[in-house]
């Protein structure tokens, strides 16, 4: 495997990208013991810094995830966990916009209940920018997996199974991704990103108990609805036929921003172009993360000092 990014972590330490490596007989292997994050850096030119969004409260998820499937052992700090992050970023004199991927996962050659010992990897990726267009999305007829069989709350490799079908269900199909139903017929999510849909001027996302994953790009989202519109987002069960008749639908989450999406199953949501709600939260959201608008610096750890 090559990356252009020279240096990553692995148990908790930065080492060359090519020194990276697994036995296939680990539980994270075996499997799919692995929790997992993904956050962005924005590069701000003016400023000349990278930015990483909302750091905290991505470690803070990922060590949420690593508890929630039972790891021992793990003594890093939300703290300890951004100065790693920085460091690599350092390292990598990363002076663009990019992806990064930390995990905790066990390794050892335990089996299915195996709970430690746990290993720390963070890795730099290129920053894959989601097409320019209005995505095309059909709702899937997988089911989303629910809190009591494997929580999507949980952000782990062994969850991304059910969306990994449905997607390449989707994609068989001609769609650009697919929305999930739970097991009662309501819409819980993309498996990459949140839901929103705008009736009436008001934005309305899956409450965070119908199986989709604590986004924080969607709690982001209903902070500048209310504190940049004035609008309270509506969080509540939403019914398959009202994804056909709403005027805006987006997806977001931190890889995706704000996707606009322009049909569901070939229903042709509003004008089939971006919505006026769905580009202004788009601006402001970006405006934020790269730090053009400097409200909000709690949401942006900077880089370099
Ligand atoms: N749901 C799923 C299934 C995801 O993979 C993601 C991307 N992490 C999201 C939602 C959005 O979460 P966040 O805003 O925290 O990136």
């Amino acid at each position: 495997m090559t990356n252009q990014y020279k240096y990553l972590i692995l148990d908790g330490k930065i080492i060359p990208y090519e020194e990276a490596k697994l036995h296939i007989l680990t539980p994270a292997v075996k499997y799919g013991a692995t929790a997992f994050e993904g956050l962005r850096a924005y590069w701000n030119k003016d400023h000349q810094q990278v930015y990483i969004f909302r750091s905290s409260e991505h470690m803070a998820r990922l060590l949420q995830s690593g508890r929630l499937m039972g790891m021992e052992g793990v003594n890093y700090s939300v703290e300890q966990l951004n100065i790693l992050l920085r460091e690599l970023l350092i390292a990598n004199e990363i002076r663009e916009d990019v992806h990064i991927r930390p995990s905790l996962f066990v390794v050892g050659d335990g089996q299915v209940p195996a709970r430690s010992p746990i290993s720390l990897g963070m890795a730099v990726i290129p920053m894959e920018r989601w097409a320019d267009k209005m995505y095309r999305l059909c709702v899937s007829s997988w089911t989303r997996i629910n809190d009591n069989s494997v929580s999507p709350r949980i952000k782990c490799a062994a969850n991304y199974q059910n969306g990994r079908m449905a997607l390449i269900q989707a994609k068989e199909d001609g769609y650009d991704g697919c929305l999930m139903l739970d097991g009662q017929g309501h819409v819980t999510e993309e498996p990459r990103g949140c839901f929103f849909m705008i009736r009436n001027g008001v934005p309305i996302t899956s409450p965070i108990t119908n199986d989709i994953l604590e986004s924080i790009t969607r709690a982001t989202l209903i902070e500048l609805f209310k504190e940049y519109h004035g609008i309270q987002t509506d969080v509540r069960e939403i019914d398959r036929t009202e994804l056909y008749v709403a005027d805006e639908v987006f997806l977001c989450g931190t890889g995706m921003e704000v996707t606009p999406v322009g049909s569901v199953d070939h229903f042709v949501i509003g004008a089939g172009k971006i919505g006026e709600l769905t580009a202004a939260i788009h601006t402001d959201y970006i405006g934020l993360a790269r730090g053009d608008d400097n409200r909000h610096s709690e949401w942006r750890m900077p880089v370099y000092s």
